[in-house]
């Protein structure tokens, strides 16, 4: 790629979609030929009118200090004579409308441009090679996409005017370092048809694709030249039956198409929406589901883990799962794929880190990511908010920076690979200092500006929940650098200091936060603040979770703290309160205390806050908060409102490892030893869980029989388990079939 130069083209807006358009004449036919291309912003590349690749939102979307670039195979498009080469180039990520509030788009920095560089790499059939590089010799032409935007949409106009702007410009400022991509591209994967065609109330024509889910919609249809069609997007119809979407905000994902007469197919290129109802705004024929269909776009990833049980309610919200999943691996982790967000959220992507490891073999995309996470890292260690950074104010937070500890060892654990955790270790490490240098205690971490337990349902007027910041925070202090401890014992670092810290962390959080075994409000920091007091409690279900599943507490304290849970899961009628940090530990929490059951019961329940509540009000995807709807179907305001968020799907890591009782220690990483622990419950009888693991597959299966249950189990060759189930004793299986049967524990 060193040949190859950034070009732009002058004189064109943010929001066009200029096309590079370069003649290279071969001689002769070629033996071999392959192009490079990278772009600032997303490019479509055409060679003598046929698609170089059928991956889309290409390169992808990094940190500003670097820029992919992918190489393609175009032999059998090129012949001898002249062939057209027509890179279209649009803002997308780099440069578009990217973040809501537009005083903190980095994105927007003037000294960059909208940019393309390729190169083409010709081998004739003499053997002779040849070159052909961006540079000041490529036209400039206007396009059909008259504009493109990520959050905005896309407009084609097949009618308009097609004429050379120029000759493009080199971009001399300064750039992104280019490498070569090595993670899953986007793609086109699966093809939904329209469910039904609504006539609304309010006597609007709306398609139902019956999936909330990411992706855009492909229109076929000829029509006559100059017909136009538009379309809106939405999640969701409102209570009336009624099309709604107000919560996109800013985002406005406006399709504008006008048709030419003689194209069938008309599909976005530069742009893609968070959907399951498509307004037709303008159409020039009575709808047809025949003319759409929608495609659901996201990153390759092979999918690896499957699951089944008996309640077909649990099976609902698996789905769900999956499809907040498939909505938001769209090159990086985003929090959400519909409105003016879409970022990598990184306390988003650390919640929802090991689901997303046992669905789909997701270790490329990750590493991708947390490439550009260490490239963002503060010089203080500081892990921002999102990534790649899209903010000015990009102050950490806890639980989200702790994506950098997190993740990296979610990652080695579920496929064993060493040298990934040995690259991003030193960003591992480096957070860890950032956190001991934080606030004025040197073992605490107090003070700062936390999203605390975010969206928690504990108090009515603050979305950061009513757990100590101060708690959370420090307890993920000591989370994080037992990570790290971990992970410098695997990798054969020294542990001494990283030891001696924990202790102290430890240490200080049990004198700060807990005085007779119970959680204490910390009467410096937060507590302080005169606006955060009266929403402070000091016992909470988070601040208990954290506390049980970090092992903040001493053995002896053990039962009372899993007591005072289950009071306050009881005082809340039987219901949870958490938010996005205390959602992910909480069932486990009970599970390994000897709740078990009161874990199931909020499983399986309906009433909100619980994942069911979404489920029975017909939800396809995981929502954003608890009651993203109500009980009658009223909206939660639009200010912040997204039915496609991933981080409650968190709780397939409990069905996964505890339901079914998986567990991969430090020592069986990338499934060379693990725990079979299962937790059977009536309710979900028959259940069953499989894996792709790197060494084949792994399964377990439970169904409540006459004699007591049935598990059925399989172990794949290379790997070792130690089962334990209940009423039974513990033993050692190697690679085979398996069957045991076991008295029921509830059954006397
Ligand atoms: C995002 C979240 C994110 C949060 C941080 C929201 O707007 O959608 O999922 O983690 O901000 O507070």
């Amino acid at each position: 790629m060193k040949r190859a130069s950034f070009i732009f083209a002058p004189q064109v807006s943010r929001t066009d979609v200029p096309c590079f358009v370069r003649t290279i004449r071969l001689p002769m036919a070629a033996k071999q030929a392959t192009i490079k291309i990278s772009a600032i912003g997303l490019y479509y590349a055409t060679v003598n009118g046929q698609d170089v690749t059928d991956a889309r939102l290409t390169p992808g979307w990094t940190s500003h200090k670097r820029a992919l670039f992918q190489t393609y195979d175009i032999t059998s498009l090129v012949h001898e004579g002249d062939n057209v080469l027509r890179i279209y180039v649009a803002g997308g990520w780099a440069r578009g409308e990217i973040a809501y509030d537009p005083q903190w788009r980095v994105a927007l920095d003037p000294r960059f441009h909208t940019c393309l560089a390729a190169v083409c790499d010709v081998t004739l059939a003499d053997g002779q090679s040849m070159a052909v590089a961006t540079n000041e010799d490529f036209e400039v032409w206007s396009s059909p996409y008259t504009e493109a935007d990520i959050y905005q949409g896309e407009r084609f106009d097949g009618t308009a005017a097609i004429h050379r702007l120029g000759y493009a410009m080199r971009d001399e400022s300064a750039h992104p370092q280019l490498q070569p991509h090595d993670h899953p591209l986007v793609r086109e994967q699966e093809r939904l048809p329209v469910q039904r065609i609504l006539r609304t109330p309010k006597g609007e024509t709306v398609l139902d694709f019956g999936q909330n889910h990411a992706g855009y919609t492909e229109i076929r249809y000829r029509g006559k030249r100059g017909d136009r069609i538009r379309l809106s997007f939405a999640e969701i119809l409102d209570k009336d039956g009624n099309f709604y979407n107000e919560n996109y905000r800013a985002s406005r994902n406006d399709i504008r198409y006008v048709l030419d007469g003689e194209r069938e197919i008309y599909k976005p290129h530069f742009t893609f929406q968070g959907y399951r109802y498509v307004r037709l705004d303008e159409f020039p024929a009575e709808a047809d589901a025949s003319y759409f269909t929608s495609i659901v776009l996201h990153s390759d990833m092979r999918r690896i883990g499957d699951f089944r049980c008996g309640d077909p309610r649990i099976n609902r919200l698996y789905s769900n799962i999956l499809y907040g999943q498939k909505s938001n691996f769209i090159d990086v982790p985003t929090d959400c794929p519909q409105r003016d967000e879409r970022l990598g959220w990184t306390g988003d992507a650390q919640v929802f880190c090991r689901t997303a490891c046992i669905q789909y073999d997701v270790k490329a995309f990750f590493e991708k990511w947390l490439t550009d996470m260490a490239l963002e890292q503060h010089k203080d260690g500081g892990i921002g908010r999102v990534v790649p950074k899209v903010f000015d104010d990009d102050t950490p937070s806890a639980a989200w920076g702790d994506a950098a500890t997190v993740c990296p060892m979610e990652v080695y654990l579920a496929y064993g690979d060493r040298e990934l955790l040995r690259r991003q270790y030193p960003m591992m490490r480096r957070w860890v200092d950032y956190m001991h240098a934080a606030g004025p205690e040197e073992y605490l971490w107090i003070g700062g500006t936390h999203f605390g337990d975010w969206l928690a349902k504990d108090v009515d007027d603050s979305y950061v929940g009513a757990t100590q910041t101060d708690l959370i925070a420090s307890a993920f202090f000591a989370h994080s650098t037992h990570l790290c401890l971990r992970a410098a014992r695997i990798l054969g670092e020294p542990t001494d200091d990283l030891l001696a810290l924990y202790t102290n962390v430890r240490t200080a959080f049990r004198a700060a936060f807990m005085k007779d075994g119970l959680p204490v409000l910390y009467e410096g920091g937060e507590y302080t603040d005169p606006q955060r007091r009266p929403r402070l409690r000091p016992i909470t279900q988070t601040g208990l979770a954290l506390i049980l599943h970090f092992h903040l507490y001493e053995p002896k304290e053990e039962e009372g703290l899993i007591r005072a849970l289950t009071h306050l899961i009881r005082e809340n009628g039987d219901r949870m309160s958490t938010g996005f940090v205390g959602t992910p530990y909480l069932l486990h929490a009970l599970a390994d205390h000897g709740e078990a059951k009161v874990a199931f019961d909020l499983l399986v329940s309906e009433k909100m806050p619980s994942w069911l509540f979404s489920v029975k009000h017909g939800a396809t995807t995981i929502w954003e908060h608890w009651d993203s709807m109500g009980e009658n179907g009223e909206l939660h305001p639009a200010d912040m409102n997204s039915f496609n968020h991933y981080a409650y799907g968190s709780v397939y890591d409990f069905i996964y490892g505890k339901a079914a009782g998986i567990t991969v220690p430090d020592h069986g990483a990338g499934y060379r030893h693990v725990t079979l622990r299962p937790y059977p419950d009536r309710r979900l009888s028959p259940l069953a869980v499989s894996e792709q693991t790197p060494l084949g597959r792994l399964s377990v299966r439970w169904q409540y029989v006459r004699d007591g249950i049935r598990y059925d189990i399989c172990i794949p060759h290379g790997c070792t388990a130690t089962l334990m189930l209940p009423q039974a004793p513990v033993r050692t299986l190697t690679d085979g079939e398996y069957v045991f049967v076991c008295p029921s524990p509830d059954t006397p």
